[in-house]
């Protein structure tokens, strides 16, 4: 297998990018991919968690540049908004990224995985309607074409506060969006050790994934060494659970397929 969301700290991770490099080479991956994250905020607002994009250069050439005995892709988990995606994807096309991983964080200054607190103050129609604009963001990530991987699919559950309320219907024009941009998705290990104690995404939303011919990659979203194939056996046996046989792996932003591990 591969491990492709990784972070060091050109972002939140706590790892060197060798250290994170050495990690998946002792774990026998197949490719290790690094993907910190690069945040291009409608406000233009920092974030701590996030590379300034000033420092991109200096991050590519240090992953491009990292000795390894199996394959470092390039990668990078960035943020999708729709008022700033054209100015990320200009950002993207001047480096030489293997992948782009694409995610949805935050919707209307509202940040999905920040805090129980915000989410528990909301009112269950409040709770619903914060899941439908995720889900139409999702749309919006595929449908600009600026990513080829989901990042963490259903990610506002990671509280517990579930997208019940919101209906199954937003979630499954999201994946129709992801399969028509050609686009694989995570299956993001990280969840299982959060209060909502399951992967991103769930399994119904994987089965659905896969019906719809999206491909997988496991990840577990590591940001230390001790990470980076946290919970990859279960992931593997859950994507099989979903009908998945192969995983996808990406060079120069084109993808291919591979077993299952
Ligand atoms: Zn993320
Ligand atoms: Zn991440």
């Amino acid at each position: 297998m591969d491990s492709y969301h990784n972070h060091t700290t050109f972002s939140d991770g706590k790892a060197e990018v060798a250290d994170m490099v050495r990690a998946a080479e002792y774990a026998g991956l197949g490719e290790v991919g690094i993907s910190d994250h690069l945040t291009v905020h409608p406000e233009g607002k920092a974030f701590r968690w996030a590379m300034p994009a000033a420092r991109l250069g200096e991050y590519c050439a240090e992953v491009r540049g990292a000795a390894a005995g199996i394959p470092v892709r390039l990668g990078i988990e960035a943020d999708y908004f729709p008022d700033t995606v054209e100015q990320t994807r200009g950002l993207l096309s001047r480096h030489p990224f293997d992948f782009v991983i694409g995610s949805v964080h935050f919707a209307d200054g509202f940040l999905f995985d920040e805090s129980r607190q915000r989410w528990a103050e909301l009112t269950p129609d409040e709770c619903a309607a914060k899941w439908r604009l995720y889900w139409e963001r999702v749309a919006g990530l595929a449908r600009s074409r600026a990513f080829d991987v989901m990042g963490h699919l259903d990610l506002p559950k990671k509280f517990g506060f579930w997208m019940r309320g919101a209906g199954l219907g937003p979630a499954l024009a999201a994946l129709d969006a992801l399969a028509e941009a050609g686009m694989a998705l995570e299956l993001n290990t990280s969840g299982w050790h959060q209060p909502c104690r399951e992967p991103y995404p769930s399994l119904e939303l994987l089965r659905e994934a896969c019906r719809r011919g999206i491909p997988v990659i496991v990840s577990a979203d590591a940001h230390g060494p001790e990470d980076v194939v946290r919970g990859f056996a279960d992931a593997a046996a859950l994507a099989r659970q979903a009908g998945y046989t192969q995983t996808a792996r990406y060079e120069g932003r084109r993808r291919s397929l591979v077993r299952l591990g």
